[in-house]
């Protein structure tokens, strides 16, 4: 008789972003004629740059043509865009990372998600609280987690980090040494960014202690501080300690288009073994490649053309970012974050907790956020808003948010 993965029931209630999607839903049905604005999740709204749609229809045709058609991707992506990767987001910052340590794939949440694959099912996870799901709802059907408490909301097995207003948002190095960090910064939820001697400390650390780091940069993008390191290989060691992971949906609005990379030194080893060879047998082994097209429209995002069309986008989302700070301040709300993120991470007013205040906001201004607590405890007492709205949306919505007496 067929069994299940039975890790897959310690996973608890649905995913953050559908209870939301319910009871946004919920609402509008029995309020037909409420305008109701999200600024939850975090997708964008702007179009595909008119550059990246050229390179589009440019592949489309050479798919089209006997002469230039293209069937199975190289499993480990195009050497033309991994060249490019390697040269625009890595030579050009002083990081030593070669072509071949880039993996192409089709995002970052996959790549998020699947690379504990590569690591033994003993080793113990550390994420910070808040965090993005993914990290451990992947190691938890992965079977490393151990039981949910639903006392104190977290895993048993796993290590959490704070991130609280006391440490800026930023975690302290953990006492008790994981094997498995998991970081992302500019962060998602709170939009914090770590300063590159913070991130040397994590570096140093991990090498002292045989971790290894899994760095989520998928908004690097958004950096617009100096001293802010936009990779974790602008660190000295982190070619023995690190993996790094990237995303081109909010860098250049491919949420819907689909592409991402991974990149994994060639020296990088657990346990006395390579990773490289592992994730790369993986990649070939259960993916089939970004589809060609896909990979072009990623090349001319490195086009002169293409960086100065996504610069824009970005320079709007964060015009957006700096409206919803401003505007709340002004209205009594400790706001973080969306300076180097498009991510507003906020207190909840007068004490409320998290689910309270999004009920509230929904309710009385119509406006769709994330309740902090959804991203892991120390979220609670907090609100993610996004700046990735149209400028419209932004705009009335901090209105709203700001006639509303609490
Ligand atoms: N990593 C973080 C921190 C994210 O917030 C997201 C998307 O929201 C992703 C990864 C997923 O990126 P992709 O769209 O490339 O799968």
């Amino acid at each position: 008789m067929a069994t299940i993965n039975r890790n897959y029931l310690k996973l608890p209630g649905s995913y953050l972003f559908s209870a939301i999607g319910k009871k946004v839903r919920e609402y509008e049905s029995a309020h037909p004629d409420a305008e109701v604005i999200r600024l939850g999740i975090g997708d964008v709204t702007q179009p595909i740059a008119p550059s990246i749609v050229k390179a589009l229809h440019a592949a489309t045709e050479e798919m089209g043509n006997a002469a230039t058609f293209r069937g199975y991707a190289p499993d480990l992506g195009y050497a033309f865009l991994r060249e490019t990767i390697a040269d625009k987001d890595y030579a050009s910052r002083g990081c030593d990372i070669a072509a071949d340590e880039i993996f192409v794939s089709d995002g970052a949440k996959c790549d998020c998600g699947n690379i504990q694959e590569i690591f033994g099912y003993d080793n113990r996870i550390a994420v910070c609280d808040p965090v993005y799901p993914v990290y451990v709802d992947s190691n938890v059907m992965a079977g490393r987690t151990g039981e949910y408490d639903p006392q104190t909301q977290r895993y048993k097995g796993v290590i959490y980090m704070p991130c609280t207003p006391d440490n800026g948002y930023t975690p302290e190095l953990p006492t008790e040494v994981p094997d498995l960090i998991y970081l992302c910064f500019p962060n998602n939820p709170t939009g914090a960014v770590m300063k590159k001697d913070q991130l040397q400390e994590w570096v140093d650390y991990a090498n002292k202690n045989g971790s290894i780091i899994l760095y989520d940069a998928a908004y690097e993008a958004f950096i617009a501080e100096e001293g802010v390191p936009h990779s974790i290989f602008e660190c000295a060691g982190a070619r023995t300690c690190a993996i790094e992971f990237r995303s081109f949906s909010k860098t250049a609005g491919f949420t819907g288009l689909r592409l991402g990379y991974t990149v994994i030194p060639k020296d990088l080893e657990a346990g006395g073994e390579k990773l490289w060879p592992l994730w790369a047998r993986r990649h070939g082994t259960k993916y089939n490649g970004a589809p060609y097209i896909i990979q072009r429209a990623g090349e001319a995002v490195y086009t002169d053309e293409g960086q100065r069309e996504i610069r824009e986008q970005i320079r709007y989302y964060m015009d957006n970012a700096k409206i919803i700070r401003d505007g709340l301040r002004e209205a009594g709300y400790e706001v973080s974050g969306g300076v180097n993120a498009p991510y507003l991470w906020l207190k909840t007013p007068k004490g409320m907790t998290s689910w309270e205040y999004f009920d509230w906001l929904l309710s009385e201004v119509n406006v769709v956020g994330t309740p902090g607590v959804g991203f892991g405890p120390n979220g609670e007492g907090h609100f993610r808003l996004t700046a990735f709205g149209s400028r419209e949306n932004t705009i009335a919505a901090v209105e709203r948010i700001r006639k509303a007496s609490l």
